[in-house]
């Protein structure tokens, strides 16, 4: 397997050292092969809300299992999610089950397209949509909105289509749609960014992209692979009295399961084959066995309380590491929301690209360490969000703190 992954930034490349290989899980916790448990707060990168091994979603599995691994023919289940979604994020009318988060990008980007008839798609730096050519781009350097090929392999002429704007930088956004806004089919954007560390787009930057999308006809798309179902039950779009033309999801809505899915306005949705013509399709789309795990995933989260309890241990973990920073003195900032979390070895939270990347790596990379030799796990990278599920407890809080005092202690100079 290349650097001996199946997906990139589990090999602790950036960071150095060797990666946990995982034997089980459980609850909050995962097990190494060398028998070491380790508090999570990865959640296989978001979907795990209710933890790992959730009794009610194994077994819910083992029943779907049970009754035929896959039909390739429509199944009542698929109905039950797709209402039960629609209920949660009333901006999708209708949607389609696919089977990742890049595949539901890659297909509502296609949709966009043809929905307005035009090309170019804006992005904005730092916000990741999964690995479709279109969505891999990068700023060209100093070159206001214009884009490069961010891996080697990705068609330059496709990249030219994808325009790029600075995260919350809603003057940027303006001038792009003064200059091309009769060109652009859709802006999208994660409103609440989880990759490149956790930074919130602030509500007057995602009401001007509503703005601009609006007086120019394009469509505006919110990527909640990452934020839906994860920071509120309506998703990041709940917290922003703004709707999106088009929403994309996965993670939780798959509950560990490979799921994703892309939905909207009626008559966008329309257009997807076969009751339009825009073609999208998957031998194992709306497979029963994975929907059991999103569904019960999602019927779990919607209990009364459940995304307050979840804040409070986010925010207790964010106070404690902050608090423990400063004790410390050093440069920490963190923030929230539901069960999503994201600190930064710096004085002030980010809030574009630029200043992630002023956040102290090296203290980043120390910390990371110290903690996991302590038996906390945390995403091996200083650009990806963390999580906490149902499953974690106030005792795994306060260790945690704990464990980040003794660990800032030994780090401070
Ligand atoms: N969009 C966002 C916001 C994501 O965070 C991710 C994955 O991390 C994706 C899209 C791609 O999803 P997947 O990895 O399921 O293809």
């Amino acid at each position: 397997m290349p650097g001996g992954v199946n997906s990139p930034v589990r090999a602790f490349k950036n960071l150095g050292g060797t990666p946990l290989f995982i034997s089980s899980a459980q609850g909050a916790y995962l097990c190494d092969a060398d028998n070491n448990k380790y508090l999570d707060y990865v959640g296989s990168w978001g979907p795990l809300i209710v933890g790992h091994a959730h009794p009610e979603v194994v077994e819910a599995v083992i029943k779907a299992a049970q009754n035929g691994l896959s039909f390739g023919a429509p199944c009542e289940i698929e109905i039950s999610i797709a209402e039960k979604i629609r209920s949660l994020m009333p901006s999708i009318e209708m949607l389609r089950m696919v089977n990742s988060g890049t595949e539901a990008v890659m297909s509502a980007i296609r949709l966009a397209r043809a929905y307005s008839g035009r090309q170019k798609i804006l992005k904005l730096e730092g916000c990741y949509h999964g690995h479709a050519d279109s969505m891999l781009a990068q700023a060209g350097s100093g070159m206001l909105s214009l884009s490069i090929p961010a891996s080697p392999g990705v068609n330059a002429a496709v990249i030219e289509d994808t325009l790029i704007a600075s995260y919350n930088d809603s003057q940027q956004v303006k001038d792009i749609f003064a200059r091309r806004g009769r060109e652009i089919a859709a802006v999208i954007v994660e409103p609440i960014a989880g990759n490149m560390g956790f930074v919130r787009g602030g509500d007057e930057f995602i009401k001007t992209l509503r703005q601009c999308c609006d007086d120019s006809g394009s469509l505006l798309i919110f990527d909640e692979v990452m934020s839906g179902f994860r920071v509120a039950s309506g998703g990041a779009q709940s917290l922003h009295s703004v709707r999106a033309d088009l929403t994309t999801l996965g993670k939780v809505i798959g509950g560990g399961l490979p799921v994703g899915a892309f939905g909207g306005r009626l008559d966008i949705m329309s257009e997807v084959a076969p009751a339009g013509s825009v073609y999208q399709a998957g031998t194992l789309s709306g497979n029963p066995v994975a929907l059991a795990a999103g569904l019960k995933t999602l019927e779990l989260l919607s209990a009364d309380g459940f995304f307050e309890s979840l804040a409070e241990k986010a925010k207790s973990l964010c106070q404690g590491m902050k608090e423990a920073a400063r004790r410390a003195g050093i440069a920490f900032c963190c923030d929230w929301q539901g069960g999503m979390f994201g600190f930064f070895f710096r004085e002030e939270l980010p809030r574009e690209l630029k200043e992630v990347k002023q956040a102290d790596q090296e203290l980043f990379r120390a910390f990371h360490h110290a903690m996991l030799r302590r038996g906390f796990y945390f995403a091996p990278s200083a650009f990806e969000a963390g999580f906490v599920s149902s499953a974690h407890k106030q005792a795994d809080i306060d260790a945690s703190a704990q464990a980040a005092d003794e660990v800032f202690q030994r780090l401070k100079t």
